[in-house]
């Protein structure tokens, strides 16, 4: 599983109905990683591997490498020793679960890096392991949230089509009902539904909408965000602006029911000015604010690569070749070029995860933020 949602909404994590027990030395941590200068937002692609052949994967041509080249526990375990404090770290793929270590690897990044939000996004093709897995995360690790994000992007024979799996649909519905369950025995198990628009889905999107509120009733909610880079099929990418715009419109205004407290509300601001950014892109070519990736966000490939985003074919270097330390590899000239290209605003895209970081991780944007949460916008 690509990481399409990522940590779209991460702050949903700092408070929840679910979470009643949050503490103030987590706040107080939550704050200094907020506020920091390191990159605290790490998405880390553990394997290549995948059992999905989504029409609409930006990581298609990269998947399925030998199993050999992902890196493995010991050298994740240098990685983790070398990195500062985590506020947030992603674990996509590939399909994440397929990785039996899973659990050691959360249980490093959170004892190390004192990470207390995790987010995995999975294809749900496996409901047995996947309940299993993580209900050991949530055993072994002292997590604040983890969030497993279901991706789904039709209702029966029409997932199955987009994500190339006869009965990955089947198999969704019983991984939804396995966390569930799960969820019983864990509050602190966030469990949401992450739906790529594409080409192949815009005319039905908002009847699945709909499906979703009515047959998945136990979600926290449902993510959209829109086919980008490279899809295995590039006829999917074929999306208005106005395609995007009513479907977000649509999609807030089912959500909006679940919003009850001022937290939700917070992040119903972040949810409209990441909307607002994506169709000033689509529309201008150009985001209307810093993009943080690089700086504040990380991304670790498989086979050790740490490039500043999923978008930019940028690569700052392998883990490999610097003794496993990403900050040496944040001191090479090629990073620093990047980030100076990222800076002057040389790159723009619509990759949600990047933008909702930036807005999260840069306090230039919390009086709007603020404003926003206030007046209900
Ligand atoms: S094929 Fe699908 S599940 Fe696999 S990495 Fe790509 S988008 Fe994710
Ligand atoms: S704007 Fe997009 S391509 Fe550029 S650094 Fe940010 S996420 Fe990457």
């Amino acid at each position: 599983m690509s990481n399409e949602d990522g940590a779209r909404d991460m702050g949903r994590s700092l408070g929840t109905r679910r979470n009643a027990g949050f503490r103030l030395s987590n706040w107080i941590s939550v704050a200094e990683k907020l506020t920091g200068h390191n990159p605290s937002y790490l998405i880390f692609q553990i394997t290549s591997r995948c059992n999905s052949r989504c029409l609409t994967c930006f990581n298609w041509q990269r998947l399925d490498e030998p199993e050999k080249n992902d890196l493995r526990l010991d050298e994740i375990e240098k990685v983790s020793s070398g990195y500062g404090p985590l506020l947030q770290l992603t674990l996509g793929g590939g399909e994440p679960f397929l990785r039996d270590d899973i659990v050691e690897i959360c249980r490093l990044f959170n004892s190390q890096n004192h990470v207390q939000h995790i987010t995995i996004p999975t294809n749900a093709l496996r409901p047995q392991e996947t309940r299993n897995l993580t209900e050991q995360i949530l055993q072994r690790c002292d997590l604040n949230y983890l969030r497993i994000m279901l991706s789904l992007d039709g209702i029966g024979r029409e997932h199955d089509h987009i994500r190339g799996v006869p009965g990955n649909y089947e198999r969704l519905r019983e991984t939804y009902a396995e966390l569930v369950d799960l969820r019983k025995h864990h509050s602190n198990l966030g469990l949401e539904i992450a739906t790529v628009l594409s080409a192949l889905n815009r005319d039905s999107i908002k009847g699945m909408i709909d499906t979703v509120a009515r047959d998945f009733p136990e979600i926290d909610k449902q993510a959209v965000v829109l086919v980008r880079g490279d899809a295995r099929l590039l006829e999917s990418k074929a999306v208005t602006t106005e395609d995007y715009r009513s479907t977000m419109e649509y999609l807030r205004s089912r959500n909006a029911s679940r919003r009850t407290n001022v937290i939700a509300r917070l992040f119903t601001a972040v949810f409209n000015l990441n909307t607002e950014a994506v169709i000033a892109h689509l529309e201008r070519g150009q985001l209307p604010l810093n993009c943080l990736a690089g700086e504040r966000i990380l991304v670790l490939t498989p086979e050790g690569t740490v490039y500043p985003c999923e978008m930019l074919d940028r690569p700052f270097g392998n883990v490999r070749d610097f003794n496993y330390s990403m900050k040496d590899i944040l001191d090479t000239p090629q990073a620093k070029e990047t980030l100076a290209f990222i800076r002057d605003r040389c790159c723009s895209c619509t990759h949600e995860c990047a933008i909702h970081a930036s807005l999260l991780l840069n306090w230039r944007h919390y009086p709007k933020i603020l404003w926003r949460t206030l007046t209900g916008r």
